[in-house]
Order: structure tokens, then C-alpha cells, then sequence
């Protein structure tokens, strides 16, 4: 693990540009729980009233019963509410402030990343704390949900409100596929994976493409992933630690 650590760090100390992948696990090291397992947000990925998460979390049940999908938007908020970034998104942001081109492209809806003080993040699913009018182009930041009604409506036209964050079924933001799209095409010197179960095809093709061209790539995960076995650096560890690790090699 230690040689493999070194030489992750040999291929930083020249990377002049890096791509980072994260999901829920990044900002597992700050208290956020991710969404599945006994300690997620959805015990055993169920709600309640006994629905997977990504039913009620869904378009359809947006739109069918409103009250209870923002039911669990505010479980959401909770769970992001107070927390802080951890060693993990600094090791990103501190890169980026040597002086490197570091893109992050992120799963999480949380805005740590934007916290630690990483600057142009790719927010694949959008964020939570946006929320947006379904009737009109009415949209403000909440940074906290508490004092918000069951059902928040719009001030300007009583349209039904919501988080500008992905629902299952929903497409991916254009602009943020494009961005990803050219950073991937751009010369990376290595891409990083971290925290995510990869289980979408947006956040593995830039590995699998990386891995065609010959590019370094590492995946940070304590659980085996779709790419584990793909990656050229695979460390079995949490994020917070093992990029902590990596940049005080990089930077000592
Ligand atoms: P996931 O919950 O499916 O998986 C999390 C992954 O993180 C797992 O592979 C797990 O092994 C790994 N992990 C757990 N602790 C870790 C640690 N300390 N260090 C490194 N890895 C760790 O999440 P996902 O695949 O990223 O995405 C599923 C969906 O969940 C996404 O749509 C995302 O928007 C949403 N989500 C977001 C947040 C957030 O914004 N913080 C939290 C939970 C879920
Ligand atoms: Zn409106």
C-alpha cells in the first residue's frame, strides 16, 4: 500500500491537471451519511413507509405526491445540515490552490466542496439547497430548509417549489455533461475516483476512457467498485485519510 501511495504521489508532484470523481463517500468523513447501509439516510435503502429511495426520491412522485417527496428532502437537508468539509475535500482544494489544474466533478448535492474552497465544481446532480419554482424562473439559496412549510410554494407565482438537485428519472444538467466532456477530452495527467459506487456510466467513462489512453487513474474506496478492478491505483481505504496521506508526500 505504502509503494503504491509513493508512486500516486511521483505522478502528482509533476500532474499539472487533474480530474476528480466523487460520490456520497467523499463527504462520508464529515458526518454525511451516504444513501444506502444501516446508518444511510434510507436504512437498507427503504423510506418509512417502506419505498426504495429512488422511487420516492423520483419525478413521478414529485409530481403524484409532492408533500412526500419533500418529506424526504428535508431528511436530506438534515443529514447536509451543519456539516463541515473534511480532510478529503481540502486535499482537493488545496491542489488546485498549488497552482494545478484540478477539475472535481461531483455526485453530491451537499456544496462541500465549494466549502473547502474548490473552485469551478461540476455539481453532476446539482444541489440541494438551490431551490427552484416548477411554474416560473424564480430560484433562491436556502441554507437551511428549517422554518420552510411541508410544501414550500413559490412567492411569485404559488407554483410548487423544489431542490435544483437531480431526481431519479430526470436527465443529467446539459452544461454540466458538456463541461465534464471537455475536461475529459482536455490532456489529463490523472483522474481520481472517489467515494463512488461508479455505478453510472457519466462517472466511469472518463476512467474507462483515461485507462484507454494510457492516463493514471486511482480509485479511494473502502468497498470494491465496477472499476476496482479496471483502475491502475486502488486504494481500500476512506478518502479523508488516504488523500491526506497522498498530498503530505506530495507537498513534504
Ligand atoms: P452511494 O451512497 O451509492 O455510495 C457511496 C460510496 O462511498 C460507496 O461505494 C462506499 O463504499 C463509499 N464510501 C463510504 N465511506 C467512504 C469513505 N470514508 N471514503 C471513501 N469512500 C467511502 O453514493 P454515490 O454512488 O456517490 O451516489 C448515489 C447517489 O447518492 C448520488 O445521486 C448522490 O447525489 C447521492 N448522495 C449524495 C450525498 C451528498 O451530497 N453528500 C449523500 C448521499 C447520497
Ligand atoms: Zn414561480
Amino acid at each position: 500500500m505504502q509503494s503504491e501511495l509513493d508512486e500516486i504521489a511521483a505522478i502528482l508532484k509533476h500532474a499539472r491537471r487533474l480530474l476528480f470523481i466523487t460520490g456520497a463517500g467523499v463527504s462520508a468523513e464529515s458526518g454525511v451519511p451516504t444513501f444506502r447501509g444501516a446508518t444511510g439516510v434510507f436504512p437498507n435503502g427503504l423510506t418509512e413507509e417502506g419505498i426504495p429511495f429512488e422511487e420516492v426520491l423520483s419525478n413521478s412522485t414529485f409530481r403524484r405526491e409532492p408533500e412526500l417527496a419533500w418529506k424526504y428532502f428535508f431528511r436530506l437537508e438534515s443529514s447536509i445540515r451543519g456539516k463541515e468539509p473534511n480532510p478529503a475535500h481540502r486535499a482537493m482544494s488545496i491542489l488546485q490552490d498549488s497552482g494545478r489544474e484540478v477539475c472535481v466533478a461531483t455526485q453530491n448535492i451537499d456544496g462541500l466542496h465549494q466549502s473547502a474552497g474548490s473552485r469551478g465544481v461540476i455539481e453532476l446532480h446539482g444541489n440541494l439547497r438551490w431551490i427552484i419554482c416548477t411554474k416560473c424562473d424564480y430560484r433562491v439559496y436556502h441554507q437551511t430548509f428549517e422554518g420552510l412549510p411541508e410544501l414550500p410554494l413559490c412567492p411569485r407565482c404559488r407554483g410548487i417549489l423544489r431542490p435544483d438537485a437531480l431526481l431519479y428519472e430526470e436527465m443529467l444538467p446539459e452544461n454540466a455533461l458538456e463541461e465534464l466532456d471537455r475536461v475529459q477530452n482536455s490532456e489529463l495527467d490523472v483522474i481520481f475516483s472517489v467515494g463512488t459506487t461508479s455505478i453510472f456510466s457519466y462517472v466511469t467513462s472518463p476512467v474507462v476512457l483515461a485507462i484507454q489512453r494510457g492516463i493514471p487513474t486511482v480509485e479511494i474506496n473502502p468497498e470494491e467498485t465496477f472499476i476496482s478492478d479496471m483502475v491502475r491505483y486502488r486504494i481500500a481505504a476512506p478518502a479523508g485519510v488516504s488523500l491526506q496521506n497522498i498530498l503530505a508526500s506530495v507537498t513534504g
